[in-house]
């Protein structure tokens, strides 16, 4: 295999990173074409077999293959395209600029996720004109729409066009960033994601005049119904990957982290300790509450047309987020017990949320990879509260794993630059992840 001029590859990466940062892609309304037409004409130039795939006019999607000897099933990299809305007015440079500023190339998807887009692209770029020799296809996707549920991107792909991206495994987002806890440095990878259990509660009761106040008015049942939601935590269920997270992380921590997030595994404990975490750290407390249980976040209220007008009926939508392993119908219960009887549940919509063993050659070259790259990092598995496009390949049968790697210095906090203002990378954090993922997937689908 040809050696690589990793000077020259950076820089070619990075430009082509930044070029992606300058197309808006913000979602709603998405408009991804122009990003796919950009990547897929790199994939034209370098001979790459490649396709356009839209749903909807605009929307697309590009999917390209690298073929292997077939001995083994394919990898795919995983992209989208779309990023979340900006605050113009809060940003200290322009979210579409790609400027470079106090060594961070700036702009909406710098981390969420056009530099996995990138990154994923140059890693095929590099196996095709160093002509690896491959014992299984690398697929990349850089996929439409998944800040608005994935529809018009990595669903349709599954639903409609599965033979292009069935793979045995899957990298995306959301890991492989440093985390710093205290002097230690962990990569966290993503192997288990939460499910939606998107909702309304509804409460009815007597129409009437305003000028009476009725015993029974929907609007005041409902509101009954979310302070009791609000009000309480659901029950506790310490998952073994959520576990093996915060007591790794707490073997790391400096005192007195690391006696009290054991704790957290402590039902009876962890309520009173999270309330007194949410007073000092509540980003930290509720990014762990969200992995010990499941949660309902009110997000939409709607009742009454006039204000003299006491109406029949009163709907709140809940955003409901369900740990893997526990049944929708578990999740129900849970929340009526909690609301109580008078108000009525409607389901709008749900998926499950999945979880992956780490016992797996990928997950094993991941870490060694990073051991090489970081001597001093440590990987660790990890649930997200959240969920990615991950969920639509796993129905496909694939082993997910969020993975985009970057190098962050302990002042860049990944999780307040994901959908934050001053979204931004390190150029050598970035560098340093094109490199780990490449030799990552080489390593993985070399031809033995
Ligand atoms: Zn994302």
């Amino acid at each position: 295999m040809a050696e690589i001029d990793w000077a020259r590859v950076g820089a070619e990466s990075v430009e082509l990173f930044k070029s992606l940062l300058r197309i808006e892609t913000v979602n709603p309304p998405g408009n991804e074409r122009p990003a796919a037409e950009l990547i897929a004409g790199v994939l034209a130039r370098e001979g790459i077999e490649h396709q356009l795939v839209e749903r909807a006019p605009t929307r697309t999607s590009v999917v390209a293959r690298l073929r292997g000897n077939g001995k083994r099933a394919p990898l795919l990299l995983n992209g989208h395209l779309d990023v979340v809305p900006v605050d113009r007015d809060k940003w200290r440079h322009d979210p579409f600029g790609a400027e470079e500023h106090d060594g961070c190339i700036w702009g909406r998807g710098a981390i969420d996720m056009k530099n996995m887009v990138a990154m994923g692209l140059m890693t095929l770029v590099l196996l095709k004109r160093t002509g690896a020799a491959l014992e299984r296809d690398v697929i990349f996707a850089g996929v439409a729409d998944e800040e608005a549920g994935s529809r018009e991107g990595a669903l349709y792909l599954v639903e409609e066009h599965p033979e292009l991206v069935r793979a045995e495994y899957v990298l995306n987002e959301v890991g492989g960033h440093t985390l710093h806890m205290g002097k230690r440095r962990f990569y966290p990878v993503q192997v288990a994601e939460k499910g939606i259990c998107w909702f309304e509660l509804i409460a009815e009761g007597s129409p009437g005049h305003g000028s009476m106040p009725r015993p029974d008015n929907a609007v005041v049942r409902l509101a009954r119904a979310i302070e009791r939601l609000g009000a309480t935590r659901l029950p506790q269920k310490n998952l073994p990957v959520v576990e093996g997270f915060l007591r790794t992380l707490a073997a790391g921590a400096p005192f007195p982290q690391n006696k009290v997030m054991p704790l957290l595994l402590e039902p009876r404990l962890a309520g009173h300790l999270l309330g007194l975490m949410e007073k000092k750290d509540v980003d930290r407390a509720i990014g762990i509450n969200a992995m010990l249980r499941n949660t309902t976040s009110p997000t939409v209220l709607s009742a009454g047309k006039k204000v003299n007008v006491i109406p029949s009926e009163a709907r709140a939508q809940i955003d409901g987020r369900v740990l893997p392993g526990t049944a929708i119908a578990d999740f129900l219960r849970e929340v009526q017990a909690v609301v109580g009887d008078d108000v009525r549940i409607n389901v709008l919509d749900r998926h499950d949320g999945t979880t992956f063993g780490t016992d797996t050659p990928l997950y094993e070259k991941i870490r060694s990879t990073l051991a090489r790259h970081d001597p001093d990092g440590v990987a660790v598995p990890y649930m997200i509260p959240g969920f990615t496009d991950s969920f639509a390949y796993a129905r496909l049968g694939a082993t997910c794993y969020g993975f985009s790697p970057v190098k962050l210095g302990p002042e860049l906090n990944f999780t307040g630059m994901y959908h934050g203002h001053d979204e931004r990378i390190p150029k050598d954090g970035y560098l340093w992840g094109q490199r780990v993922l490449f030799e990552l997937v080489r390593d993985f689908t070399a031809a033995t």
